[in-house]
């Protein structure tokens, strides 16, 4: 691999009690599968996400309280260095048994527009990884600095179910004379546009133009968006999922209706850590249904079209 990130891991470990605690007690952790019949839920029982998964998005932060700049960085967090840009850190908060932050040296807002060339070499340069971004208000936790993540594409149900999502009830598909395929569907929970390319331009250019054409559909500072790239059997796998809302009615309710859930791109593509044990054991097909439906742009909003149309123009 062109970045050594195991070796990051362990020079993490090899420094940080902090860091050998999270990921080792990863390996045990309890997970559940909600079962949809073509497709899956997993959720996984992780009280150490209560902080993510609850943060005042709307808090102001500065470089000077930004905990993704290198001066107020977790305690011993250590970075390899991906480019002149960006740097590769260590999750402190993981979900993944590898779980990367990859973060703009500078502080300056989330943002992926103009970053999409990059997104795609950075998952081209992490082979077996996914390359995920959580917009501003669609789950990234720290809005006021731009990162992406990086997690095994293996650990993400959505990724284990592509083929059945190609030959699966499709919304709307344009197939290339190679092996170029976009499509959209919706399996009753969420809305996915999917791209499936052997050409690394092609997958930048068409993930571009569906970002800008959601931005102008949806009217929004900044596309509404969790989105992953991966490089997985020499075709480049872009997902991405439209986002109406950043929490569902869940998270504001009283009492039993209460659900500490704030999905991301990791609960998006089928992965929802739980911080809350409750929630764990009580999440059912009807809620989780109830959860990514109100998070996502629903398949009667006739504007879904237009972004995968124009991309192909
Ligand atoms: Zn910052």
């Amino acid at each position: 691999m062109k970045y050594d990130v195991d070796d990051l891991l362990q020079r993490q470990f090899a420094v940080s009690e902090h860091y050998r605690k999270v990921f080792s007690d990863l390996e045990n952790v309890r997970t559940r599968t909600i079962d949809f019949g073509s497709f899956k839920y997993v959720l996984q029982y992780n009280p150490g996400r209560i902080g993510s998964a609850t943060a005042d998005t709307k808090k102001k932060v500065t470089s000077d309280n930004c905990f993704l700049c290198e001066k107020h960085r977790f305690p011993g967090q250590i970075a390899l260095e991906y480019d002149a840009q960006y740097n590769i850190l260590v999750n402190p908060y993981p979900i993944f048994k590898k779980h990367f932050t990859i973060v703009d040296k500078q502080h300056v807002a989330q943002e992926i527009i103009g970053e999409e060339s990059k997104m795609v070499q950075m998952a081209e340069d992490l082979p077996g990884f996914t390359v995920f971004y959580n917009s501003r208000n669609s789950g990234a936790s720290a809005p006021f600095h731009r990162h992406f993540q990086a997690c095994e594409t293996y650990e993400l149900p959505i990724y284990q179910q592509w083929d059945t999502y190609y030959n699966g009830g499709k919304i709307f598909i344009w197939e290339g004379n190679n092996a170029d395929r976009f499509w959209l569907c919706h399996d009753g929970t969420r809305l996915i546009y999917m791209i499936h390319t052997e050409d690394k331009d092609t997958a930048a250019r068409v993930l571009k133009a569906i970002l800008r054409e959601l931005n102008d559909v949806m009217q929004t500072p900044s596309p509404e968006t969790n989105v992953g790239v991966a490089l997985d059997n020499g075709f480049y796998k872009v997902v991405i999922f439209p986002r109406t809302k950043h929490r569902p009615k869940e998270y504001f309710a009283e009492g039993d209706n209460h659900y500490t859930i704030s999905p991301g791109f990791a609960d998006m593509a089928g992965l929802i850590p739980c911080a809350v044990e409750s929630d764990f054991n009580r999440l059912d097909k009807e809620r989780v249904t109830s959860i990514f439906t109100q998070v996502s742009l629903p398949a009667t909003d006739q504007r879904i079209l237009q972004p995968i149309k124009r991309a192909i123009i």
